[in-house]
């Protein structure tokens, strides 16, 4: 997969995290809960780990993933 910001092959890999992601639209300070309607949520478990499969540019440090899919291939 080229990077859509500097087309440099990105490298495949998994995006593993802790506990909760979200993706919001303005920092949230204390809690990652959604506030705006546009918010996700992109993983909530709080005992097991979250796996991404996903690609990696290390040109430009951009990261993408199918937070829906998470074990799809892009
Ligand atoms: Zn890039």
């Amino acid at each position: 997969m080229k990077c859509p910001k500097c087309e440099v092959e990105m490298q495949l890999g998994y995006l593993q995290t802790g506990n909760l992601i979200a993706f919001n639209k303005q920092r949230h300070k204390i809690s990652l809960n959604p506030k705006d309607p546009e918010d996700v949520m992109v993983a909530r478990k709080a005992f097991s780990s979250n796996d991404f499969s996903g690609y990696i540019c290390k040109q430009c440090g951009l990261i993408c993933f199918d937070y829906l899919n998470p074990k799809s291939r892009l």
